[in-house]
């Protein structure tokens, strides 16, 4: 099977790529390590360089990659540049942090002198999705490569063209040839690169299946790796919360990407004395979303990426539905061609259903209704996953202390949960584990050595 570039909006063919072989996908892969002895050699000031470089690329292309963006995978236009505006930053701040992030640190010990040092490790393999299919590689192999590493990138089968895009950037920022490739491999394929010797790491992010499954071929091999998998985020709204702000909030934490984020607030846990006004308002604002081209800029909801995502996604709220949960809007497909879903609100769902046990990786919200903070706090941490979560007061010394229950990688107060290349980005339990960002996300694929000197 080739890989297909399929436009979400009509289910039309943009186009077309045949799958690597096995000889391209070797000698690609011996050209990424010759590479690295190149890369890996020069000053991480150096390397600034041409990550300043990528951002400024990436800022001068960024209304053809938006478009890209939009057309492969079916996000609104204006959420696509912002999604290209946040890869530069990303650049930036690695290009200035790195250093600083990296730098060697002396520690007092028996030694003379001692302490640690920070180096590469190779090349790392990145297996990543379509829902930020800029973004979430940028994430992950910028300050990979700003630490020396070189990169290989497995995209998701049904962005090609935005993968294609990425190498496109690299190169024209100049950087040294082969330092970041993009393979065109399946996932099969991709799971014998794993294996490959000349593969130093990987990193994936994607669901816990295609986790477990990662994790158990770099296990095996013995191989570093970092997996940032789904969510199912709770937002939990207390009585004193600022309804009108809170609920505009719901809104954009559940249906922006048209839900297709592992960080989206995805059940709402509402505790009783607020929860009719909540649902309430959140009805309406929900009502008003635009159904409509991505490329238009009145549009607000988009299509979902792929026709198979969206038809698995009704079965998850069919069966919630069949088990008790209340339909309160939406849980449809619309329209006879491409991805489109209605905004969804399900009420009434307790756990036990799929809308509160899985992942709902589209525009549906899952309404849980508690008695107390005490409840709301124990049904969000009754979740396989531990991505993040969000808490909703107006008494913020009460909203921190929530936060600090929570079983998540990262707790907000009054703020939708997103990522920071300022602050660590990651989850525990079944959404995964390691770090993206900040310092701790460069320090994931080096070699933290040890010096002592006697
Ligand atoms: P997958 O997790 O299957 O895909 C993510 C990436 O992993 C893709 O590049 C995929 O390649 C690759 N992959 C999958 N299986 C393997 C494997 N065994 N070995 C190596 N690489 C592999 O996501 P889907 O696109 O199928 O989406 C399914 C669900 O995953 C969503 O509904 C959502 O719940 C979750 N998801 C979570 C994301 C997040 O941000 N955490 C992002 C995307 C999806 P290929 O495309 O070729 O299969």
């Amino acid at each position: 099977m080739p890989i297909l570039s399929i436009n979400p909006v009509t289910g039309q063919i943009f186009d077309s790529f045949p799958l690597w072989s096995d000889e391209t996908i070797d000698s690609t892969l011996s050209r990424v390590v010759t590479a690295y002895a190149y890369w890996s050699a020069l000053d991480i000031e150096q390397r600034a360089v041409y990550m300043h470089n990528l951002a400024q690329v990436l800022r001068q292309r960024r209304d053809d990659y938006a478009q890209l963006i939009t057309e492969e995978m079916g996000k609104l236009l204006k959420e696509a540049r912002a999604e290209i505006d946040k890869c530069a930053l990303g650049c930036e701040h690695y290009a200035g942090h790195a250093k600083t992030y990296l730098a060697e640190e002396i520690i007092d010990s028996d030694a003379s002198r001692s302490g640690v040092i920070y180096q590469p490790l190779g090349t790392l393999l990145c297996i990543m999705p379509w829902n930020f299919p800029f973004w979430q590689l940028i994430r992950a192999a910028v300050p990979a490569m700003m630490a020396g590493n070189t990169v290989v990138l497995k995209h998701a089968s049904n962005v090609p063209r935005c993968a294609l895009a990425l190498e496109e950037a690299f190169r024209e920022a100049g950087f040294p040839e082969n330092a970041f490739r993009t393979l065109m491999i399946s996932a099969t394929q991709a799971e014998k690169v794993i294996a490959d010797p000349r593969i130093a790491a990987v990193t994936l992010t994607g669901s816990s299946a295609a986790g477990r499954k990662v994790a158990a071929i770099a296990g095996q091999h013995l191989k570093k790796c970092v997996l940032e998998l789904g969510g199912s985020d709770p937002f939990i709204v207390l009585e004193d919360a600022d309804l009108e702000f809170t609920v505009s909030q719901a809104v954009s934490a559940r249906f922006q990407n048209m839900g297709q984020s592992c960080i989206a607030a995805k059940r709402f846990i509402l505790v009783e004395g607020i929860a009719d006004l909540f649902l309430e308002h959140f009805k309406t604002l929900v009502s008003q979303l635009r159904m409509g081209d991505p490329k238009d800029e009145s549009t607000t909801i988009a299509p979902m990426a792929r026709v198979d995502l969206r038809d698995a996604l009704h079965a998850q709220i069919e069966r919630s539905l069949a088990m008790g949960a209340i339909l309160v809007a939406g849980g449809e497909t619309i329209g006879t061609q491409g991805a489109y879903y209605a905004p969804t609100i399900l009420d009434r769902v307790y756990p036990g259903m799929p809308a509160f046990d899985e992942e709902l990786f589209g525009p549906v919200a899952a309404i849980v209704r508690v008695r107390n903070t005490e409840e709301a706090i124990q049904l969000a941490n009754q979740t396989p996953f531990g991505l993040g979560g969000s808490v909703w007061t107006r008494n913020i010394a009460h909203g921190e202390a929530i936060t600090r229950r929570l079983l998540v990688g990262a707790a907000f107060v009054n703020g939708i949960v997103k990522s920071d290349p300022r602050l660590p980005f990651g989850g525990i339990k079944a959404s995964g584990f390691g770090r993206e960002l900040s310092y701790h996300g460069i320090r994931e694929f080096v070699n933290i050595k040890t010096i002592w000197v006697g």
